[in-house]
């Protein structure tokens, strides 16, 4: 895998200040010659193409810890839309700028902090979870989230919901255990939402 392969260190899409030259650059990808880099200045435009020697790069301090071409999605629960990532570059913090691409294949650009930003793969997308439900009236989805505290768990929407999402008691979103618990859920509020909400055992922590 010779993507994969790390030089002194040092591996393509590292950010790194360059001895002798100012600001910093990415690493874009090795040259045929052992050791030579082919770099571009870490901005959004601009990006002056160079060499390095790898004996003449140095670590940043705080480089940022997502790279290019990794495949991204923001930090919040709800997300299930992934970008792939280009330039990253300081703009005050460290931001990335992500393409995503929507189900009806238009694309589009975000620019976010990197720290609001969590590298995934595509089989944990693939494998998450997201139904569209309907019952009479109702359209929903039952979702499961990929990241932060949350991943694994199970969330169902539905349109005539004040919040969208579901809730057993109160504005708090009830985070289901298992997609099992979210039909529960979902069937508990599409034949009026008599009596209490079905419990979900499994994940006594079912608030956010
Ligand atoms: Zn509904």
């Amino acid at each position: 895998m010779p993507g994969l392969v790390m030089w002194g260190g040092f591996r393509k899409g590292d950010i790194v200040a360059v001895q002798g030259r100012r600001g910093e650059w990415e690493l874009m990808s090795h040259t045929p010659a052992p050791g030579v880099w082919r770099i571009e200045a870490a901005r959004p435009k601009d990006r002056a193409p160079a060499e390095a020697r790898t004996v003449e790069l140095r670590a940043l301090a705080d480089a940022p810890q997502v790279r290019r071409g990794d495949l991204v999605v923001q930090n919040f629960p709800e997300q299930v839309l992934a970008g792939t990532v280009g330039h990253v570059y300081r703009l005050g913090r460290w931001v990335a700028e992500a393409a995503h691409t929507g189900a009806d294949g238009h694309t589009w650009g975000l620019v976010d902090d990197v720290e609001r930003l969590v590298v995934v793969t595509h089989e944990q997308l693939d494998a998450a979870v997201q139904l569209d439900v309907e019952a009479g009236a109702h359209r929903g989805r039952i979702i499961q989230a990929v990241v932060t505290r949350h991943a694994g768990k199970f969330r169902v929407t539905c349109r005539c919901s004040p919040t969208i999402d579901l809730c057993r008691a109160g504005r708090a979103t009830a985070w289901c255990s298992s997609v099992e618990a979210a039909w529960s859920l979902w069937d508990w509020h599409t034949t009026g939402e008599v009596g209490p909400a079905p419990a979900d055992f499994a994940s006594p922590e079912t608030t956010a």
